[in-house]
């Protein structure tokens, strides 16, 4: 059979869904759906996403967006990610009255392999009907196949709050791996996890041959400056989503903070605009500047270019083209490619397909759903197929 995969990120918005811990379950379910997006995408399995950032979507709304993305047909599964509350421990599946339990038995034990516990896979009737689902995402899905993943408690007396903060992305991976065991998909772990820098590399190259941001792989590496040597062995992300955002809890400093992410307070300070060091408990602190990478475009050094004037072309210094660049001379080879500022050049665009998510293109061009919402004046995540973007 022919499937298609529904990723739901439960509750969004004004709807946080379970908090605790430092944990949002809103958040943290968002953060596990794009890892499993991300995955079975590469692979080349048609996925699409219910919501793609803190949206508010009541039962109706996500109902639909499920029903709408494939068609209502069994072939398509629904996989609704949620985080526990009320003092459990472990991982728990529940499956629609229409569905067996292979499914939710091959996630969990998965689950159980990436070091969670496991409850079980569950169905619940509706009381007052128990012909009928208890939950609306069995109930209203028509023919589809849904599940409730719930991951954790973030709660928990055992090691949950541990797990959902440290190894959330071995929990979506189980979640990836039972997926791709029921559709009969031949399994594939994560892309390598290190990368040895070659003669030529730049921070900026091998983020574009890896798909990576320079962000993500100087955060990764607890690199403070763009210098590489060749032979380094640099750690990549196993996959493209990783931590960006850290919440506050009790004792939490600036310093203390930077020590566990290793990233400088000075970068903690600018990329949260912070004025002051006071933090509060359950305060957002990003740790990625989301701007970065689309603040840069190449430049392909031209027969006649030189530094000077092509600092010129971009408003800039000589000095700064050349600490973008990380240059030590003066020296331009043609044909060499160069980071510039993006700012003043013109803008591409493109034309919205069919299948088409927000997130699917700023992932594809490098930048984030909220860039792309800000320069074309979005106020929703809906896109038409033909609708022009500006990148
Ligand atoms: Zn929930």
């Amino acid at each position: 059979m022919d499937y298609k995969i529904v990723i739901d990120s439960g509750h969004g918005g004004i709807d946080s869904g379970a908090t605790g811990n430092g944990i949002i379950e809103k958040d943290k379910t968002l953060q596990i759906s794009k890892y499993i997006y991300d995955r079975l995408n590469k692979l080349g399995i048609p996925v699409t996403m219910t919501r793609i950032d803190d949206e508010t979507l009541d039962p109706t709304d996500r109902v639909n967006r499920i029903l709408n993305a494939y068609g209502n047909t069994p072939n398509v599964i629904v996989v609704s990610n949620h985080i526990n509350a009320g003092g459990g421990d472990g991982a728990e599946v529940l499956y629609a009255l229409r569905n067996s339990d292979k499914l939710s038995n091959l996630i969990l034990e998965n689950m159980k392999a990436a070091g969670q516990n496991v409850r079980g896979a569950f169905q619940r009737r509706l009381p007052r009907d128990p012909s009928k689902d208890y939950y609306f995402i069995h109930r209203n899905t028509g023919r589809t196949e849904p599940i409730i993943v719930e991951y954790g408690f973030l709660d928990s007396k055992g090691d949950d709050v541990n797990q959902l903060k440290n190894n959330y992305e071995a929990l979506a991976e189980a979640t990836v791996k039972g997926i791709l065991e029921y559709i009969g998909y031949n399994y594939t772990p994560p892309a390598t996890d290190s990368y040895v820098v070659k003669q030529g590399d730049t921070l900026y190259s091998i983020s574009k041959k890896l798909g990576v941001s320079v962000d993500e792989l100087k955060t990764l590496n607890n690199l403070t400056s763009n210098a590489l040597r060749v032979g380094q062995t640099l750690l990549i992300p196993t996959n493209n989503v990783i931590e960006d955002t850290y919440i506050v809890k009790q004792g939490d400093t600036l310093y203390s903070i930077s020590r566990m992410t290793g990233i400088s307070i000075d970068d903690i300070r600018r990329i949260n605009n912070l004025d002051s060091d006071i933090l509060s408990i359950g305060q957002v602190i990003l740790l990625k500047d989301n701007n970065m990478d689309s603040n840069y475009v190449e430049y392909v050094v031209k027969k006649g270019d030189n530094l000077y004037s092509i600092s010129k072309i971009y408003g800039i210094t000589q000095k700064e083209l050349m600490e973008i660049n990380n240059l030590k001379s003066n020296m331009l080879s043609i044909g060499q490619v160069l980071l510039v500022p993006s700012n003043g050049i013109e803008s591409t665009t493109y034309i919205v397909k069919p299948g088409d998510t927000l997130y699917q293109i700023a992932r594809n061009y490098n930048t984030t759903v909220d860039n792309l919402k800000n320069k074309n004046n979005l106020t929703s995540n809906t896109l038409s197929i033909g609708q022009l973007l500006i990148i």
